[in-house]
């Protein structure tokens, strides 16, 4: 395919055109609108579990797949907040695509990029930038999934300098198609003690890197993931990802950029439900009338675009503190987490619900991104591990979430909910399950109140802006009103708890239907029915 042609000339006229040349993220955009119109059959990625063949070589020629690599190496170099503009534009699309991008963008390349040595940068982005190889990132484990510490996959130091890993990934995303891994395993000494977790550039072809079975996803399935195994893969010491024992910050660095990333594509895939389910009302009619006027449908539709809109203002500030070099504090990148993939994948069904039997429809983009998105909740950290571990340091730390706030200056009403929060920290209940219960809450109203203080002084740009600062200030109050330090008191007990799932068991049966040999599922120790204790079924 003649790319240039498509991504330029057919968008944007002929050389006498006078108007200036169109940054590189403009033009990317338009090439992505300009190749779903022309090339992309999204149910067909869908169904056939495959992107299609020439994707890579049709986005690295549109400098897709080196977004962030520095110009010298052949990318684009691109700022955050053009990041954003493209992953939105990606997402609206299909989020196979954006998924695939995003993976070997920041997943895959960004530990490269920030932490391997310059002899290994220089000899490895060039190949990423131009498609001729991809890159992901290997950490979950079958053990350990939002636990990192946990790590079971181990490398030794050998005598000449290199390391020799073995262990096993699970749910790689382009794990059986990327010639560069950034596997994270944990260092052991000779006698076998920990010496930190450490990132390793491996390239995929070292004997000792095998490739597993594809992982049949609900959603999501252009992209597939693969379990990785290593035995006895050697690498050399020029491998290691900034030095041993960095691999939790070298990780870090790169998942606090793909949050954002998938924060964007949510947005994206929200905003192009809006469109579609907004095509649906203004034709469609029911008993009082147009849909769209329908006031309970208004109400529900503009909820889901305040979202929507609030997700944007946070992320597309988040986006210019980076590019102006300010150091983001992490609980800005949770937010963009956990509240762009909840708030965008809950407008997506709202979307869904609004389309009636047609929103039902598999053939319907906004059913396809309904499948697809909800994963956003899931990977990358979950919504309930992130808020927990963020509501757990403000509770350690009352005082901070007033400062995190501090720069975006919001409104005196804001602020006051802010203080409600912090006082609701400081109430930490007595027991274990109370304390988790409280620090998810606190983490959860934490991210509200940054993204009322992050939308307060916006709303004088639109109706639309008004309507988004009042929804996002009126969740977080409601949120507090019904916020409560004692919430676990009527919480069954575990026991209590495996009582009653043992009696639907009694009431349903056994009904574990039969698998044929090599179906993932029937390989899961963790969703076994039987067999020896799980944990320890789970490592071997
Ligand atoms: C399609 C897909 C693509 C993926 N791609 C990659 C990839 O490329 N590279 C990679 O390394 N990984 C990848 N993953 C793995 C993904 O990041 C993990 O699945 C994710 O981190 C969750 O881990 P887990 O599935 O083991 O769940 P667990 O961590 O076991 O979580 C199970 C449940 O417990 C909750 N939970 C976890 N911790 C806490 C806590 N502290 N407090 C309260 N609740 C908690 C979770 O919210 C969840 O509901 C992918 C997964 C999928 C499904």
């Amino acid at each position: 395919m003649n790319v240039e042609a498509l991504g330029h000339d057919t968008v944007f006229g002929t050389a006498a055109d006078d108007r200036p040349e169109p940054s590189s993220a403009t033009r990317m955009v338009e090439f992505l609108r300009a190749y779903s119109r022309n090339f992309l059959n999204s149910r067909l990625v869908d169904e056939r579990r495959s992107l299609p063949p020439a994707l890579t070589s049709d986005f690295a020629d549109a400098g897709l797949l080196g977004l962030q690599i520095p110009q010298k190496f052949g990318g684009q170099d691109l700022s955050h907040t053009d990041m954003n503009r493209v992953f939105t534009q990606l997402g609206a699309i299909d989020a196979n695509l954006a998924v695939f991008c995003a993976v070997h963008n920041t997943l895959g390349t960004a530990p490269i990029q920030q932490s391997a040595a310059e002899d290994v940068r220089s000899r490895v982005l060039p190949r990423l930038a131009t498609g001729q190889a991809l890159a992901t990132s290997a950490i979950s484990e079958p053990g350990i999934g939002s636990h990192l510490r946990g790590m079971a996959t181990s490398a030794t130091r050998n005598p000449d300098g290199s390391y020799t890993i073995n262990g096993r990934k699970k749910w790689i995303s382009l794990g059986g198609d990327a010639r560069y891994v950034n596997v994270f395993a944990l260092v052991r000494d000779d006698d076998g003690r920990p010496q930190g977790i450490t990132g390793f550039l491996v390239d995929s072809r070292t004997p000792g890197f095998e490739i597993g079975p594809e992982m049949l996803t609900l959603g999501l399935r252009g992209v597939p993931q693969y379990d990785l195994r290593f035995r006895e893969l050697r690498v050399p010491a020029s491998a290691v990802l900034g030095g041993e024992g960095d691999g939790l910050s070298t990780a870090k660095a790169a998942f606090m950029g793909g949050r954002i990333v998938l924060a964007a594509m949510a947005a994206g895939a929200a905003m192009r439900s809006l469109e579609l389910v907004q095509r649906f009302t203004s034709g469609r009619v029911v008993a009082t009338g147009y849909l769209a006027e329908n006031g309970r449908i208004r109400q529900l539709l503009a909820g889901a675009g305040a979202a929507v809109q609030a997700v944007e203002t946070l992320i597309g500030r988040i986006a210019t503190w980076r590019d102006a070099g300010h150091d983001v504090p992490d609980a800005w990148y949770f937010c963009a987490k956990i509240l762009g993939c909840e708030l965008g994948w809950s407008a997506i069904d709202a979307a869904l619900q609004v389309l009636g039997a047609r929103g039902f429809l598999d053939t319907n983009t906004v059913g396809q991104h309904f499948r697809d998105y909800r994963l956003f909740r899931i990977f990358e950290g979950s919504t309930e591990a992130l808020s927990v571990y963020l509501g757990t340091k403000l509770i350690k730390n009352p005082g901070e979430l007033a400062k995190l706030v501090r720069p975006v200056q919001p409104n005196a009403r804001v602020l006051a909910q802010v203080d409600r929060v912090v006082a609701l920290a400081a109430r930490l209940p007595g027991d274990d399950a109370a304390q988790h219960i409280h620090a998810a809450m606190i983490g959860e109203l934490a991210c509200w109140a940054l993204l009322a203080a992050v939308t307060s002084d916006a709303g004088h740009r639109s109706a639309m802006h008004g309507y988004t600062t009042s929804w996002t200030e009126d969740q977080l109050r409601r949120r507090l009103d019904h916020a409560h330090p004692g919430a676990s008191r009527d919480l069954p007990t575990g026991a209590e708890f495996a009582a009653y799932v043992a009696g639907c068991a009694d009431a349903i049966g056994e009904v574990d239907q039969r698998r044929w040999p090599g179906e993932e599922w029937s390989a899961d120790p963790l969703l076994r029915r039987r067999g020896g204790p799980q944990r320890r079924a789970c490592e071997q």
